[in-house]
């Protein structure tokens, strides 16, 4: 693991304001403040003053901030380069982007046309390119009997179903036909975990997704792509179930390494060492953080609320408890560490912690419109923080 990144990293984006808000004219209630690395919240009228408790202004301080006019580029550079680096070298990773709808999780991790009018690619792309870059270096010094190789699935999550998103059945005319839970009886996954023998560790296995094998950076392009197109198509204004379930792309990198012990032994053959790796970079986009409003969400519509926000909030405590768990280590301590409190963190159990990476991305909005969302999520980034 690279010395010098923390196993936990959270780190704060902020988009700038959309051309809506702009024309609404409507004030930035979010500012950077560089000397002490803090995101400050900034009160715009009484309403905001009364949820700052009568402060004008609120900061939280995080190691990384990036502003409107940061690209992903440089966030990749920052935070995730190393972390592809590392799924070379067994470790598991995980990219999450989290906040309100509308906050640019989406165009974080898959990129598009931006506010701005600019095409950006998002995270997922760049690290498709990445990873394939590193395949190819390493498949030009391969020994005979090396292989790698790379396996990808992508999976929604909601309302506590998992669904395949590869899967394109018409699976919506289904839901809109049969109705939701015939659906999920019949397309549900199921989500088991299992013991290693060599580690010790248990490993969650989704029974039944599609694991698509690949061979080039654009074979798995595409099929991130189609993925994402199969997730978007499912929601609409009325019922926008994208931003109301997590998006788990998962890429499996298999690797069979074989070390030359001796050239050549006294029977004239070489005496080699074969060993197994495999590692995998979960890519989320978590769905949206907002609060549901509680009064008038009956039946479906709280049970939804409460999955999500459930789910958002073990992983909040999840990453609290790793944190502080890191943080304890010097004194040798290891502290419970809840990934059973949803199906998200047991989904991503071992790939949150140990030794693996994980970089949780903040979205914020600047909107003096969005404050409480912005300064609820940039409560929820800072808890892991502060340890
Ligand atoms: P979410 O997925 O959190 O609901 P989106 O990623 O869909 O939000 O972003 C909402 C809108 O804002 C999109 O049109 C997106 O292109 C734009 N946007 C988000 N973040 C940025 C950014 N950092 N720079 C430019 N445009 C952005
Ligand atoms: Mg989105």
């Amino acid at each position: 693991m690279a010395e010098e990144q923390s196993s936990i990293q959270v780190c704060v984006r902020a988009r700038p304001l959309n051309p809506r808000e702009r024309h609404e004219g409507h004030r930035e209630c979010v500012s950077f403040d560089e000397p002490t690395k803090q995101v400050v919240v900034t009160a715009v009228d009484k309403n905001t003053l009364l949820q700052l408790r009568g402060k004008t202004a609120l900061g939280y301080a995080f190691d990384r901030r990036y502003g409107p006019e940061c690209t992903s580029d440089s966030i990749y550079d920052d935070r995730v380069h190393a972390l592809v680096e590392s799924c070379f070298k067994g470790y598991n990773a995980t990219v999450l982007a989290y906040g309100q709808t509308g906050s640019g999780k989406t165009h974080t991790m898959s990129g598009g046309q931006g506010i701005h009018g600019l095409v950006e690619e998002g995270i997922t792309p760049r690290v498709i390119r990445h990873l394939f870059q590193i395949v190819e270096n390493i498949q030009k010094r391969q020994k005979p009997g090396e292989q790698i190789e790379v396996t990808a699935c992508a999976l929604e999550l909601y309302n506590e179903d998992l669904l395949d998103l590869s899967v394109r059945s018409g699976r919506e005319e289904l839901i809109s036909k049969n109705g939701w839970d015939t659906v999920r009886a019949s397309m549900g996954l199921k989500l088991q975990h299992t013991h290693t023998h060599t580690h010790g560790r248990v490993v969650p296995e989704v029974v039944g997704a599609h694991e698509k094998k690949v061979s080039n950076a654009n074979e798995l392009a595409k099929f991130y792509h189609d993925c994402m197109v199969n997730r978007s198509t499912g929601s609409t204004k009325l019922n926008d179930r994208s931003s109301r379930s997590h998006a788990i792309f998962t890429i499996n990198i298999h690797r069979t390494i074989v070390d030359v012990l001796e050239e050549v032994g006294s029977d004239m053959k070489a005496r080699v060492r074969t060993s197994d790796y495999s590692s995998k970079l979960h890519l989320v986009d978590l769905a949206g953080s907002e609060r549901v409003k509680r009064s008038g969400a009956t039946g479906k519509e709280l049970k939804e609320a409460c999955n999500i926000n459930g789910g958002l909030l073990a992983l909040g405590n999840v990453i609290v408890a790793l944190a502080t768990e890191s943080e304890a280590k010097k004194e040798s301590k290891k502290g419970h560490i809840p990934y059973r409190d949803s199906k998200l963190t047991r989904l991503l159990q071992d790939s949150l912690g140990g030794n693996s990476l994980t970089v949780l991305i903040s979205c914020i909005s600047p909107s003096e419109m969005d404050f409480e969302e912005t300064n609820n999520t940039l409560k929820y980034a800072n808890r892991a923080c502060l340890i």
